[in-house]
């Protein structure tokens, strides 16, 4: 990968998420002095996107609330926000980008910090069926469940528990369908899969597993009507398909970046194209072991790698050795993630995953690599300062809870990653 350009003048990204916001902020509080230019498709400034499926969908909030910094936070940091206006041409050898209005902005470095939009089903579609991803999807998305009174959501990953939660919390009657055989199949083990299952069920969510959808069509009524291979069938008045994210690349394929599970970057955040950085969802990172990669898909891990690329741009990279971690809020209770959890690892539990108080450590060769934890905050720093270090651990004492995490006794270190912020 090239080096990054030495001569900065003006600095554009490309996305006013968590990452760019975070990229903008850190290129001033280091004491970049020339032109920051933050462009946003969204309308409004950079706002906390967890809020979407929570506190916003649910109305607690008005969307004022979510802003991340106040609106006069841009002009005194002298960051030019561009809210409302798309991206759409990146020249990277004439180091230009031109956006919507058709303007012309020449940049020494880009950021693309352009996220994920909800992936979709080919064939789905209807005045009552929704995605979810910006703020400007909460409100028609809240109007139609509190008009139809009932809600289909069609994927039973995080963001779909949380929607399901929030609409039952709206009084909405709600079904959740899963492909799979249980909930967050992929990334949480089955013990915990079923006691989220059970805090949906507790709270009156019929949760369908195994559903092959076959069909999704509006009935006479209005109401939207799913099909599974099996016969079963469901109806509701509002559908919400919450089926997973994709990377938004349009611009950096255009442009001729490399691109695979997101656009590849090094551990500098630097893309295949000179001058060209990119961070958060949309980019496609080194993990911490050799030839792993992966894609964020949570608030903290963009904030990260936002300030990680400011730091690239300014030509004062920093080993990037975050543990990914993130949260999930469904009635009440935050279930916490780190690392790389999957279905099938071997997990140490600590405390009653029933009981809704546990930290379940997924360990691999007796090595820390991921966990999940509900009402547990601190246990999951430890982990991800156990994960960064690398080392095996000691499983008895892992599980034994009489033994606090931090004086588990640890094996050999081998420094993979430095401590976990
Ligand atoms: C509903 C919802 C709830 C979530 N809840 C949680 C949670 O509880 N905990 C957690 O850890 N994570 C959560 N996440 C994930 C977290 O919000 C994301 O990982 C994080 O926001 C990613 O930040 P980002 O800056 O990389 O991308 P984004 O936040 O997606 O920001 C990218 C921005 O770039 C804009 N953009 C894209 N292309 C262009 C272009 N060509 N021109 C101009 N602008 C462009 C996009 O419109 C967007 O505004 C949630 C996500 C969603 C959708």
């Amino acid at each position: 990968m090239p080096n990054p350009s030495t001569a900065l003048s003006t600095v554009v990204i490309v996305g006013s998420g968590i990452a760019g916001a975070s990229a903008a902020q850190t290129l001033r509080s280091e004491g970049f002095r020339g032109r920051v230019v933050l462009i946003g498709d969204e309308p409004s400034p950079p706002y906390r996107r967890p809020t979407v499926s929570k506190d916003l969908l649910s109305g607690a909030i008005a969307a004022e609330k979510a802003a991340l910094k106040p609106d006069s936070f841009w002009d005194e940091q002298d960051i030019e926000l561009i809210a409302g206006a798309t991206a759409v041409e990146l020249d990277a050898r004439q180091k230009t980008l031109t956006l919507s209005s058709g303007e012309t902005l020449h940049f020494s470095a880009l950021l693309l910090a352009t996220g994920g939009r909800a992936r979709r089903l080919d064939g789905v579609s209807g005045a009552d069926v929704f995605t979810l991803r910006s703020m400007a999807d909460a409100d028609p998305l809240r109007a139609s469940i509190q008009r139809t009174g009932s809600l289909l959501v069609i994927g039973g990953g995080l963001i779909g528990c949380e929607v399901a939660a929030t609409a039952r919390s709206l009084g909405a009657e709600v079904t959740v369908l899963e492909r799979d055989p249980s909930l967050l199949s992929r990334i949480v083990p089955p013990d915990v899969s079923t006691m989220i299952a059970a805090l949906h069920s507790d709270n009156d969510v019929d949760v369908c597993t195994n559903v092959a959808l076959v069909s999704l069509h509006m009935s006479g009524d209005g109401s939207a009507v799913a099909t599974a291979a099996d016969g079963r069938t469901w109806s509701a008045g509002t559908v919400l398909v919450s089926v997973g994210t994709v990377p938004e690349v349009t611009l950096a394929v255009a442009a001729g970046l490399r691109v695979d599970n997101g656009i590849t970057v090094d551990g500098h955040f630097r893309t295949s194209a000179d001058g060209v950085f990119a961070a958060g969802d949309a980019a496609d990172i080194p993990g911490a072991r050799n030839g792993e990669r992966y894609r964020s898909e949570h608030w903290n891990g963009a904030q990260a790698q936002g300030i990680a690329a400011a730091h690239s741009i300014l030509g004062n990279p920093v080993p990037f050795k975050d543990v990914p971690w993130g949260w999930s809020t469904q009635y009440g209770h935050t279930v916490q993630f780190a690392g790389a959890t999957r279905f099938d690892d071997d997990y140490v539990v600590r405390g009653s995953i029933a009981d809704r108080d546990f930290t379940a450590i997924a360990v691999r060769d007796n090595t820390p690599v991921g966990a999940i934890a509900v009402g547990r905050p601190k246990d999951l720093r430890t982990v991800r300062t156990m994960i960064a270090q690398g080392g095996t651990v000691d499983r008895t004492a892992l599980a034994d809870e009489s033994v606090a995490l931090t004086d588990v006794p640890a094996g050999e270190r081998k420094g993979l990653v430095t401590p976990a912020r």
